[in-house]
């Protein structure tokens, strides 16, 4: 066990300047599910901790009809939200089964897109919305849209001294539904073999006006599918468009061989899980898949 500094600061400014001050050694503790994981199992310790659990980061609202999240909202919190599960359902339900209860009650979003697993089910989920974060340091603040947040796995545009404080997410509107979709190796507590997010959008005649459609566990990054996200634009969400998306969905992720499934597995499974939130997310009945 390595001696390591803690920090709890109370306020906001007081942990933007603590950021300020040790950059690169200080870890930003949240929930600690994936921190204390990786000291324990990988020998990874910072030189000092600093613990966000009194910011009053933990939050779910509608401010002037954007839904404002607290990076330190634990995925129990975001799994039962009601206004989540209405406005943001993909989320609801990513956050709420992910794990299990003791680590949902640990687990933060923000720590889930800062760790930048390109598993992460609750990364994908608002990836799937379209989501943005807002990254705050006392240098200023910056929002940055969540397809550009992620370099790498593990790695993402954040600096060290720069705290993700808030998600922001456009609310779903009553001709507009998203839905969340994972398949592991096993039921429950288990990382995502794949996961797959969508929203759709739908105009007065009920062909697709915005379609987002974010795959999981397929690449270096979690990635939106924008090339069948484009497909499906101006067009029915007919059965036949919607397996031709996700027909181009399998051709754009970049899936490895690992331990948790196989490449090939893995495009199958894109497009199975492309068409199933599709149809969740347009209020269709689930189909042959
Ligand atoms: C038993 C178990 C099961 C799990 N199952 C799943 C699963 O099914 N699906 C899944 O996606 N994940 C799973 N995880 C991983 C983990 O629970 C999630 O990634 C979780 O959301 C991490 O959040 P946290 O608050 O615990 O992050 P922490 O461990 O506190 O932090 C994770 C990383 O993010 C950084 N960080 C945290 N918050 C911020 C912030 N606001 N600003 C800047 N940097 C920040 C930390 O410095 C650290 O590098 C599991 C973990 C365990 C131990």
């Amino acid at each position: 066990m390595k001696n390591v500094e803690y920090f709890a600061p109370g306020t906001l400014k007081e942990a933007l300047q603590l950021l300020g001050k040790h950059g690169k050694g200080m870890a930003v503790l949240a929930g600690g599910t994936d921190l204390v994981r990786n000291m324990n199992l990988e020998n990874a310790y910072p030189a000092s901790f600093m613990w966000i659990g009194h910011l009053g980061l933990e939050y779910v609202k509608n401010v002037d009809g954007v839904i404002h999240i607290g990076a330190a909202t634990r995925m129990q919190t975001a799994g039962t939200s009601k206004l989540l599960q209405s406005k943001a359902a993909a989320l609801a339900e990513a956050a709420g089964k992910m794990a299990s209860l003791p680590v949902r009650s640990l687990a933060t979003l923000g720590g889930n897109i800062c760790n930048a697993s390109p598993a992460g089910d609750a990364i994908c989920a608002m990836l799937g919305l379209g989501a943005q974060v807002v990254l705050k340091s006392t240098r200023g603040q910056r929002v940055v849209p969540l397809e550009k947040f992620f370099t790498g796995p593990g790695k993402t545009v954040r600096k060290p001294d720069e705290l993700l404080i808030e998600i922001l997410i456009k609310p779903t509107a009553k001709n507009e539904g998203s839905a969340y979709a994972k398949v592991g190796r096993r039921q429950a507590l288990t990382l995502a073999v794949l996961n797959v997010a969508s929203r759709v959008k739908r105009d007065t005649k009920g062909n697709c006006a915005e379609v987002v459609i974010a795959v999981g566990a397929a690449a270096p990054t979690p990635l939106r599918a924008v090339k069948a996200e484009a497909s499906l634009r101006g067009k029915p969400l007919s059965e036949a468009a919607i397996q031709a998306a996700a027909e181009i969905a399998a051709t754009e992720i970049k899936p490895i061989d690992d331990v948790h499934g196989t490449a090939w597995y893995r495009r199958k499974l894109t497009k199975v899980l492309v068409a199933r939130t599709l149809r969740g997310a347009g209020g269709l009945p689930e189909g042959e898949g």
